[in-house]
Parts: structure tokens; sequence; C-alpha cells
């Protein structure tokens, strides 16, 4: 691509071509539609949607579909054609308006969580004008929102949506009380950095776990990882190069912004960043990203893995959640600023945000919970489970001198009594030197670090959200009643800070003392998806996302029982993939080594007599012990496998499974990853770890 800025968003049908293609009066009342969230004239749906097509076609689309965020994590689409029989056995091209804002898959094949059965079968899409649409591969993708007939949500999307307009809401009253009446809305913007892994294809296609789980179940670790640190940011091969232009290239003609790539710090692994956008647009371009990252490397005999935990030994890749909060009118709500009203209010959205996330500790570990995000967050790598925040010092001191109301040495320095003059401006450098923390400031936004690499970002935004604008309401609903507004902030501020300082934590997040210190604190500690996901439904956090028109009670139900059913079923798919791969690959390569061995002792004792063979009867004599071993706890892991199988409460066969099941898992591995580093290559039927991530190629 020669030129960017022509190609830039080429593909879609954003606000430049809509003010080109649209008559002037539609333009002017559809952008009127989408910044009052109101909903389409017909009138002036079928005038958009004449000009999407006619757009559309020009660059090659033939078919249309809603696309939409079903609760299985993934997107969905349903093409149709535009083409439309017309009198004389002629053809036309048709898309009406109706098309356009409305579109009805059959939704009964899509996960609900139990929504189906209180409600309606028929499922609606419906048009999110402030999303563009865009063309890919031949189709005019429309991104919709996805409802039972009855009104109930049932995919990501929506709560999002809702989430943010709850946020709106408190946070204009908010801002109100700052004697600000120009602002007519407040958007979340988020920034995702993606990681991932790329391998060779053909060692994929030889390993059944990765093809059917998206990670390794067995493998020895290679002799070198990731301890020399020389992956990361290391320069980068000819083929991982055309990959990432290949890459860029088909995501900016789709208006994503990738702007930058590095090598991360395990072998093999990567990571994308995209310029930030508002909350709903981001969670769209992440998913399409992901998905434009697998096609991408397909066609370049690469696979792209977007599993938490693809190989043991290595870091996991996640996704960092980068959030802030800003104004219509480009303010940044989370920028401390250079006036003094400024640092008020900065300090009043900080300590909202401290509220929320120490009161929905909870949510927030939920939000980010799966059975391949476990094996990162509770196990000894990036961050921990337990949430906490990063403030750096600077800010922390000046939070100190608010609480005590004293002038402490920063204040001093910085003529500070409560922000009453300037705050400083909170250099990077200051602020994101801890990577171990799971919700770190940084500069002027809040990093989320534990989200997983495959999953949607919509469900950690939707808590944020509505935990922030929680924690405004309860600001605001004070702040309108008093008389005096800055002795009222101080002592609010003051207050919010003794209650919520435990949620500050500036040290590091991986060290024992922590965990012990975050009991002490009081602090949450989930391991795992069952320990938090039963929380999800508790009386506080039902009455939180209830009371802000988030979720209902049903659909809150329908979360929790989709994410603990998609729980036990990836685990519970795991383990069978596993005791199949022991048993038609693992057993068989131990055996045709041994049976190779066997063989040579035989030749070796008619050539030389009957002496000791050390080398061939050690290696035999351990292969067949670890063969019989692996046997042994493969028949355990079977016999757990039954086991579950018949539960049917899905939380006591979650519980179950974390605790038989992935034990289990884990005590089959052992005795495999011995028998692979004493078995000959030429006999072990996987590719290696040595093989996949050192392959030739990088
Ligand atoms: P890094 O964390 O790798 O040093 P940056 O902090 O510059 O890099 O950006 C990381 C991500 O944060 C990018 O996706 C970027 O677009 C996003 N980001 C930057 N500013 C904001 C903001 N105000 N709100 C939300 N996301 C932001
Ligand atoms: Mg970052």
């Amino acid at each position: 691509m020669n030129n960017l800025t022509e190609h830039f968003a080429s593909m879609v049908f954003d606000d430049k071509i809509m003010k080109e293609v649209l008559p002037k009066k539609i333009y002017a009342s559809l952008k009127k539609t989408i910044s009052e969230q109101a909903e389409l004239d017909e009138e002036i749906a079928e005038a958009v949607a004449e000009a999407m097509k006619n757009w559309a076609i020009e660059r090659g689309a033939t078919h249309f579909t809603h696309w939409f965020q079903p609760l299985t994590g993934i997107t969905a689409e349903k093409h149709d054609g535009f083409l439309s029989p017309a009198p004389n056995g002629r053809i036309i091209m048709n898309f009406s308006g109706k098309e356009l804002i409305k579109g009805e898959p059959d939704a009964s094949s899509f996960p609900s969580g139990g929504l189906r059965a209180t409600f309606e079968a028929r499922g609606y899409t419906a048009w999110d004008p402030t999303s563009y649409a865009f063309v890919k591969d031949h189709t005019l993708y429309i991104p919709t929102a996805f409802c039972s007939y009855g009104g109930e949500a049932l995919d990501k999307k929506t709560p999002l949506l809702r989430s943010m307009d709850a946020l709106n809401k408190q946070a204009l009253r908010v801002l109100r009380l700052f004697g600000d009446n120009t602002t007519k809305r407040v958007i979340p913007f988020v920034g995702p950095e993606q990681e991932y892994f790329l391998i060779d294809e053909n060692l994929y296609e030889k390993r059944e776990d990765l093809i059917i789980t998206g990670r390794t179940l067995f493998g020895a670790s290679a002799p070198k990882g990731q301890q020399l640190d020389d992956h990361y940011f290391g320069a980068v091969s000819p083929k991982i190069n055309a990959f990432w232009q290949d890459l860029n290239e088909r995501l900016w003609k789709l208006g994503i912004m990738a702007k930058t790539e590095h090598n991360e710090v395990a072998p093999a692994q990567h990571e994308l960043a995209p310029i930030y956008s508002i909350a709903n647009v981001a969670a769209d371009h992440n998913q399409l990203t992901m998905e434009i990252m697998k096609a991408t490397a397909t066609k370049h005999g690469l696979r792209c893995l977007l599993h938490e935990k693809p190989f043991d030994g290595l870091n996991g890749s996640g996704k960092h959640n980068n959030w802030s909060i800003g104004t219509d009118t480009g303010e940044n709500l989370l920028s401390p600023g250079d006036h003094p009203s400024d640092n008020k209010r900065f300090l009043l959205f900080l300590c909202a945000i401290i509220k929320a996330v120490d009161d929905y500790q909870d949510l927030l570990r939920i939000s980010v919970s799966s059975a391949g995000n476990d094996h990162r967050l509770g196990a000894n790598e990036a961050p921990p489970a337990i949430i906490s925040i990063f403030l750096g010092d600077r800010l922390t001191e000046v939070l100190n001198g608010v609480k005590t109301g004293k002038k402490t040495a920063e204040n001093k320095r910085q003529k500070l009594n409560l922000g009453a003059e300037v705050l400083p401006e909170f250099a990077k450098d200051d602020s994101d030197r801890n990577r171990t923390s799971p919700f770190a400031f940084t500069g002027n936004k809040f990093e989320f670090r534990m989200l997983g690499s495959a999953d949607s970002i919509s469900c950690a935004n939707v808590m944020i959200n509505t935990a922030v604008a929680e924690s405004l309401k309860v600001f605001a609903d004070r702040l309108e009643k008093t008389d005096n507004f800055e002795k009222s902030l101080f002592k609010l501020l003051q207050e919010t800070i003794i209650k919520h300082e435990r949620i500050i934590f500036n040290g590091n997040g991986y060290s024992k003392e922590w965990v012990e210190e975050a009991q002490k604190r009081g602090l949450n500690n989930y391991p795992t998806t069952p320990d938090c996901l039963v929380h999800l439904t508790d009386e506080k956090n039902a009455r939180l996302l209830l009371s802000h028109k988030v979720y209902t009670a049903a659909e809150l139900k329908s979360r929790q029982e989709c994410l603990i059913e998609n729980y036990c079923n990836t685990v519970m798919i795991e383990a069978s993939v596993m005791i199949d791969m022991a048993k038609k690959q693992i057993l068989p390569s131990v055996l045709s080594y041994v049976n190779a061995m066997l063989k040579t002792i035989g030749y070796k004792k008619q050539f030389f007599g009957d002496v000791a063979r050390r080398y061939e009867t050690d290696t035999v004599t351990k292969l067949s012990n670890l063969s019989d071993e692996i046997f042994d706890r493969l028949e355990k892991l079977e016999n757990h496998l039954n086991t579950a199988n018949a539960f049917t409460d899905n939380f006591e066969k979650a519980f179950y499974i974390r605790d038989n099941i992935l034990p289990s898992m884990s005590e089959l591995r052992i005795p495999a990853d011995q028998a692979e580093l004493l078995t000959a290559d030429k006999y072990w039927q996987l590719p290696t770890y040595t093989q996949m991530l050192f392959g030739n190629d990088r």
C-alpha cells in the first residue's frame, strides 16, 4: 500500500463517506440520530440503505450481513444477497431501509443461558449506527446488537452500549456540578493491546490439541525458553514481517489503526496495539482484528494462536484494556490538566474509579474469567487474580495529602491543596513502571491488564463503565444537595480515600507477601473461574447492574449460565483430547521406540553375548514405567470425566472439574512429557516445543 492516507478506511462507510454520498438533509438527520442515540426514521433508513448499497457494490460487495456478537464470544454473521428478481427475468440489486435497521437471524442455536426458555426463540439484530458499516470479502457488514423479541439482550454489545449510557448519564451530572454546561456526552475510550502467538501451519496441523483446544496439552519445555529475553522487541524475520505488513493493510482498509507491533517476551509471541476509540467501536474492532489476524496468518502459512496459555512454561497472552473517559468536546477527564478546577474534577473522577474498583473487585475479576485465562491469573504470571490499583508514588502522595488535609512535600512543591493550584502532569515514566499491577494508572488512562487474549473486551468494559457510573451517581447525589460545593467535595474525596485506599498497591503484584497483605486488607482473591463466577449474581452486584439498566435479572443469570457452561465444556473437551492423544499418539510413540530399542538389545545379545546394555535397558525400563504411569493416569482422568458428565448442576460440575479433572490433566502430562524427553525425535509423533517456537522461519 503506497498511500496510507488514501487507503485508510477505504472499505468503511464512515462519516466522511456519508457526508459525501448522502443528501444533505438525510446526512444531518442521521448524524442527529447517532449523537442523540435515537431511533432511526424509516425514510432516512431507506435513503441511507440505498447509498450504502451503491457504495458497497462499487467495492465489490454482492452480499450484506448483520454482524453481531452472541454470547459465544466470537462474532456471527448471516449473509444475504443484494440480488432480487425483477420483471422479465431480470435482476436488480436491492437493499431496503428495513434490511439495514433490522435483521432476523435464527437465534435458536446461539447460547442464551436459559433466556430462550423464558422468552422467545426468535431474535433480531438492530443496527448500531455508532459503529460504521464496512466491506470485507465481498460482503457489506453492518454492526448490530442482537436481542430476543422480548427485548432481552442475547449479545455482548447491547450491555456495553447500555453501560456507556449509564456512565454518560452520571458523568454529565458531575460535570454540571463543575459548571460545565457545554458537554453533551461523556464517552469511555478504549485501546486494547492484543497479544498472540504465530506458529508454522505444518506443525499446527499435526497437533490435535492446538487444532481443537487452541493450546498444547502435552509438550516438554524447549531447552531454551524466554530466559534470555532475546525475543522481546527483537529483530523480526522476513516471514513475520510479511505477515505484519499484510495484516496492517487489511486492518487499515477497515479503519482500524493498528499502530505498533513488536515481538513479545515469549518466543513466537507478538503484540498489536491499535489507536484507541469509543468503547463499542473498540470492541467491534478488536473482534475484527482477531478474525483478520487468523485469516492473514493462514494466508502466510502460519497459524495465529489467541489462546491465553498455548505453551506451558512460557508467558501466556493477554489484552491490556487501556480505558479513559472523555467528553464529546475532546477533553480527557483522566488528564490531571493544568487548571485548578480541572484538578478537582480530575481528583473526583480518580476517586470515583478507586471506589468503583474496590466496591466491584469481584465483577472485574468475573469479567475476565474463563478456563483459558485461569492459566494466567492465579498462576505465577501477569497479572495476579487479586485486583488492586497502581497509582505510582507521586499520585499516591497527592491522595495522602487530600486524606490528611496536610500540605505534603509534594503538595507544597506543587502549591497543592486539594489541587487548588496545579496538579503535576504525570509523566508516563512516573506511572508505567510497575508491570505487575492488574489496574494501573498510566498518565491519563487506566490500563486493565487482566483480560485474556481470546476474550471479547465487552464484558470488562461493561463492568468498568457501570461500576464507575455508580460511584459518580453516589457522588452526584451527595454534591447536588450541598450549598458549599468546595467543602463538600473535599470531605467526599477525603472519605472516599480513607474508605477505599486498601485497593491501592504500588508494589510487586507477583510476590507472596502481596497475597498475604491483600488478605489482611480484605481484598478478594479468586484464583479460578468457578470461584468468582458464583458471585456474579450476588445481591450487591445484581443491584448495581440492574439499577443502571445494564442487565435485567434474567439477562444476568443467563450470562452466568453461559460462562459456567463454557468453562465446563472447555475443560471437558481438553480432557477428552488429552485422552485421545495419549492413547493414539503418545503411548504408540513410546511403544514404537521401546520396540526398536528391544530389537537392538536382541541383536546386541546375539552379537556380544549376555552382557549388560546399560543405555538401552535403562531407557527401555524408564519408558516402560512411564507408559504404565501414563496409562494409569489416563484411566483416572477418564473416570473423572465420566463422573463429571453425570452432574446436572453446572456449578457443581465446575467445582468438580476444578478439583479433579484439571489436576488429573496436569498429572497425566508429567509422565508424557518425561517420555518425550527420552524418545528419539523420529519416533515422537508430535511436533515439539523447540520445533514450534524456534522453527526455521523465525
Ligand atoms: P504502551 O502502553 O505500549 O506504552 P501507549 O500507552 O501509548 O503504549 O498506548 C497503549 C494503548 O493505549 C494504545 O492502544 C493507545 O491507543 C491506548 N491509549 C492511549 N491513550 C488512551 C486514552 N486516553 N484512552 C484510552 N486508550 C488510550
Ligand atoms: Mg501498555
